[in-house]
């Protein structure tokens, strides 16, 4: 990305982004973090809490050894450091979803260090983002305020569930870098295993910090890792879509510019992102922020890990975005562009390799990634569930390369193979569409074109692409069947265009 790109153009000169992202992801496991009580949602308020996710009193919690193994996987996706020992701490305040008055989460010693995620920019160039740390939470309750006109309902479904906080460093300048960020980072948890990525219904949602500076700041940032070369930020809650993210952040560096233009100063503060009228807006500032008395939860132990186990876990590791990108690009020859679509979602590079078994790589992929990609979009349809299967697509393939059908036709098939009428062999079959490569068939429809239309006939003489026309005609004339290459091979020779 140019430097330029990277800038805003304020009244006094020039300003840059600086953002910095929490993410929380929902980990996905059946179970709560600290209790048996089941996990998901639809379920009707308040039948998934157990008696210490209500925080009854003499209550104990206990660890769930799957949402530990779930952050150490994760840990290792990020390419980060996993800390054998880690802390749970209390951190505490008071909110009528909170029935404990204190969440438990990880302050000082996080499960899960530093490490790094590598993301793609639409022009497939990449950036690197660095992890600060990863650690484990518990997810509050939910007040429900539209139950009654006079009082506020509380559900407890979610109080208890595991949470894994991301915490970036401060390494995106735009607002693209941050939803492609998110982005990547969903595609890797999904890949892994460790959260659904279910993004509609929070179980993946950001904390987006942004603040503002003059160019070449951020590069001192770098050079020397103090933050003071950047300027205040202000935490923006909760935001759970790529468009939101993006929205949020343009309008609250526009809002920090002219503050700063106008020669005040950023107050560091959490800010709502209101999606309806595309604004942020305070919601508490530093000097109301909480003191959360952070100390270490007295009824946990501290986390010992065992490397062995560790080791164990990572050698379940499925493979990761970036490495199947760069194994589909020189096992099947496919470019970074092509290789980036089908592996952005695990299931799309399962069905594609599926399809392109014994196949042209890169015609199958052509048709998972345009025509049938189209139609699943859509149709709002996950491609586990397409209707047409990837040996259905396979044959499609086949049918083309074999020069049975033309690329042309193979779309005509293609749109009858979604509506049901049956394989693409059957359909070429029932609907008479195999391609029309016999010379003689073809050459009686050429010469009698050329009897009828002497004066294209002369103009293909002077002008070669004129051929067009007649390739037109015979495609016409044949029903879009006839094999373009059979035609424009006949046509040269009789028009004397070689
Ligand atoms: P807090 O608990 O106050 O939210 P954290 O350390 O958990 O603090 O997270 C701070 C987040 O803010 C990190 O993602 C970090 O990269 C980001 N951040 C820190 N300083 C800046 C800044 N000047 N501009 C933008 N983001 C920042
Ligand atoms: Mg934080």
């Amino acid at each position: 990305m140019s430097e330029k790109s990277k800038q805003i153009e304020g009244r006094t000169g020039p300003w840059e982004i600086v953002l910095g992202l929490e993410v929380h992801a929902q980990v996905a496991s059946n179970a709560k973090l600290f209790s048996g009580a089941a996990v998901g949602a639809g379920a009707s308020p308040n039948s998934q809490v157990s008696l210490v996710d209500a925080a009854m009193p003499g209550m104990l919690p206990v660890i769930n050894r799957h949402c530990v193994e779930q952050a150490v996987k994760t840990g290792l996706g990020l390419k980060a450091q996993i800390n054998l020992k880690s802390h749970f701490d209390r951190k505490n305040y008071f909110y009528p979803d909170l029935p404990q008055g204190y969440q438990i989460s990880q302050f000082k010693h996080p499960i899960v260090g530093e490490g790094e995620v590598i993301v793609e920019h639409d022009d497939g160039s990449t950036f690197t983002v660095r992890i600060e740390r990863l650690h484990l939470e518990q997810d509050a309750g939910k007040s429900l305020h539209d139950q009654d006109p006079n009082a506020t309902y509380v559900d407890l479904n979610r109080a208890g569930t595991a949470l894994m906080e991301i915490v970036s460093m401060p390494d995106m300048r735009t607002s693209e870098e941050a939803a492609a960020y998110v982005k990547k980072l969903r595609t890797i948890l999904v890949y892994l295993g460790t959260c659904d990525g279910d993004m509609e219904k929070g179980n993946l949602r950001a904390d987006v910090n942004v603040s503002v500076c003059r160019p070449g700041d951020y590069e001192k940032f770098r050079e020397t890792g103090s933050f003071s070369h950047l300027g205040t930020r202000c935490e923006i809650k909760n935001v759970n879509s790529y468009r939101y993210i993006q929205q949020a952040i343009e309008y609250e560096a526009r809002r920090q510019i002219e503050i700063l233009e106008d020669g005040g100063k950023i107050d560091q503060e959490t800010r709502l992102f209101d999606p309806t009228k595309g604004e942020t807006r305070s919601m508490r500032s530093k000097e109301e922020a909480h003191d959360y008395r952070y100390f270490p939860d007295p009824d946990l132990l501290p986390l010992e890990l065992d490397p062995a186990w560790v080791k164990r876990i990572e050698a379940t590791l499925p493979e990761l975005p970036d490495a199947k990108k760069g194994r589909f690009q020189s096992q099947y020859g496919l470019s970074a562009y092509d290789a980036q679509v089908l592996i952005s979602e695990r299931a799309r590079a399962d069905y594609y390799e599926a399809a392109a078994k014994g196949r042209d790589a890169k015609l199958t992929a052509n048709w998972v990634t345009n025509d049938l990609a189209a139609r699943l979009t859509a149709g709002g349809i996950e491609i586990e569930a397409s209707p047409i299967f990837p040996d259905a697509i396979a044959e499609l393939v086949q049918l083309i390369e074999e020069n049975v059908i033309s690329s042309k036709i193979a779309k005509d098939v293609f749109e009858r193979m979604w509506n049901g009428e049956g394989r693409a062999s059957e359909i070429v079959e029932k609907q008479g569409l195999k391609q029309v490569s016999d010379t003689g068939e073809l050459e009686a429809i050429i010469d009698k074109l050329i009897a009828e239309n002497p004066g294209q006939a002369e103009q293909v003489k002077e002008k070669p692409q004129a051929i067009g026309w007649f390739v037109g005609q015979v495609m016409k004339a044949t029903g879009g069947k006839a094999n373009p290459g059979v035609i424009n091979q006949l046509l040269k020779s009789k028009l004397g265009a070689d």
